[in-house]
């Protein structure tokens, strides 16, 4: 279809934003088009698993351990800062080179806020693909209402309150971060909105079905076109994550959860990002060891703020729960939650998590940290009902343990496991022909080849 067009894309060097842009690059390449990718040297791309695409690196001379200072948003500002004038270079470069395919468009993550200023001055059209949901990008569109309301900055006395402009959302589930500089979080938003707003159009890593009255809600608010096309890790159903994945992951997982009975395995990741206190990390522990159920447990080097690895781990502990429980420092998550032994995901909720669970089939206890994660749990907890919260009132061991036995052995669980297989059943279905996702993307297709 696409054959003879060029397709640019620009992803953010986050994991959460790098795999499911890999992802969209796969998808228009069997749809016709030529890939160039754009990337920063900062958690560079491995282009030696992408031979059918072209790579262009740009430097932003950010290192490991200037963004291991840094907190998320500050790391943010400090990639948007280093990244405008080399990415700007590389992208008038590429358009005046005349050897290959005309470029159609740039595809780029609105997280880098200064793309629509390069893409206007040189007359390319621009989509963004936006990795997070629809109802986590309309409260960010929303915020400066919500601060002029006094909704924002959020007050402990308001927590409980509801939020009626943004159903089902309440005050606590406001997708804020403790930043450092909270106005630098604030304009990183309007910046994320603001890309949004100027592209030819958004494409979504998520799904009609899932996401009904927030696509409504945005068709009225914003009047671009919107290509909910997900998810994108399902169109190739037998693809890994292993070629985008940052870390190595640790493929013992798959031989411990053969060795384990079906459905039996609680999985926690709290992905890439998320951190948590020593203390937290033992309320984790004692309450995965009380539950007796066995666990995989990915503890990424840095999750523990202060340590290295697995440091404050009680000595023997693994010993102690009898060989019930397997600790790696980076899964292959998709494979994991494919496994016949996986019977619940313990979750930060990070979109991309939450979406490969449902497509799985694999109720989550959610453990929402900052910022989207908030609003994913929510529609896990109260609007799909295909999970559990943990930690409502702090982390500590006697409410996990009660949580994962909920989940894995009693009755609440086994009525949260129907509706989640009755979710992944719809998901699914979208893929296929006539259903929601595959027709997006064929008007996703044709809009492209329209683009003049
Ligand atoms: N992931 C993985 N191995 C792990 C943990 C996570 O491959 O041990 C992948 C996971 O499949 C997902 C991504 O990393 O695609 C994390 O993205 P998400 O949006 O869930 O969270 P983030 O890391 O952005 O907070």
């Amino acid at each position: 279809m696409g054959q003879g067009r060029r397709v640019v894309l620009f992803p953010y060097p986050l994991q959460g934003h790098i795999n499911p842009m890999l992802q969209l690059a796969n998808i228009l390449h069997t749809k016709g088009f030529s890939i160039t990718m754009i990337h920063t040297n900062y958690n560079s791309l491995n282009s030696s698993h992408y031979p059918q695409f072209t790579f262009h690196s740009i430097f932003d001379g950010v290192s490991e351990t200037e963004a291991s200072k840094l907190d998320t948003i500050d790391l943010i500002a400090l990639i948007n800062l280093r990244c405008e004038t080399p990415f700007k270079d590389c992208l008038a470069k590429l358009l005046s080179d005349n050897s290959e395919e005309p470029i159609a468009c740039l595809i780029s993550d609105p997280t880098f806020h200064f793309v629509q200023g390069v893409t206007d001055t040189l007359h390319l059209p621009k989509f963004v693909l936006r990795t997070s949901g629809v109802l986590s990008f309309l409260a960010f569109a929303a915020f400066p209402l919500l601060r002029e309301r006094g909704y924002l900055p959020i007050q402990d006395s308001h927590l409980e309150e509801a939020v009626p402009e943004l159903p089902p959302l309440q005050v606590k589930e406001l997708p804020v971060i403790d930043a450092r500089d909270p106005d630098a979080f604030y304009q990183l938003v309007s910046g994320i909105v603001n890309e949004g707003k100027t592209s030819s159009g958004i494409i979504w890593n998520s799904i009609e079905e899932l996401e009904t009255l927030a696509l409504a809600t945005l068709h009225q608010d914003f009047s671009i076109p919107m290509f909910p096309i997900g998810p994108f890790h399902k169109y190739f159903p037998a693809a890994s994550s292993s070629s985008s994945s940052l870390l190595a992951q640790d493929q013992t997982c798959i031989s411990w959860l053969n060795r384990q009975q079906p459905k039996s395995v609680v999985y926690v990741s709290f992905g890439s990002i998320a951190a948590i206190s020593d203390t937290e990390f033992l309320e984790i522990a004692w309450g995965l060891a009380y539950s007796k159920q066995p666990f995989l447990w990915v503890i990424r080097p840095g999750l523990i703020h202060g340590s290295e690895w697995l440091e404050p781990l009680p000595k023997g502990f693994l010993d102690n729960v009898g060989g019930k429980g397997h600790i790696v420092k980076w899964a292959p998550q998709l494979e994991v939650l494919a496994h016949p032994a996986v019977g619940a995901f313990w979750t930060h909720n990070g979109w991309n998590s939450t979406l490969e669970s449902i497509c799985e089939g694999i109720p989550m206890i959610c453990m929402p940290f900052f910022t989207d994660q908030k609003v994913n749990a929510k529609y896990v907890t109260h609007v799909w009902r295909v999970g559990l919260k943990v930690g409502n009132m702090g982390l500590e061991r006697g409410d996990v343990e009660r949580t994962i036995r909920k989940i894995m052995v009693e009755n609440e669980g086994m009525e949260i496991r129907e509706r989640m297989l009755n979710l992944k059943e719809k998901v699914n279905v979208c893929l296929k022909q006539g259903g929601s996702s595959h027709q997006a993307l064929e008007r996703l297709v044709s809009y492209i080849l329209h683009l003049h």
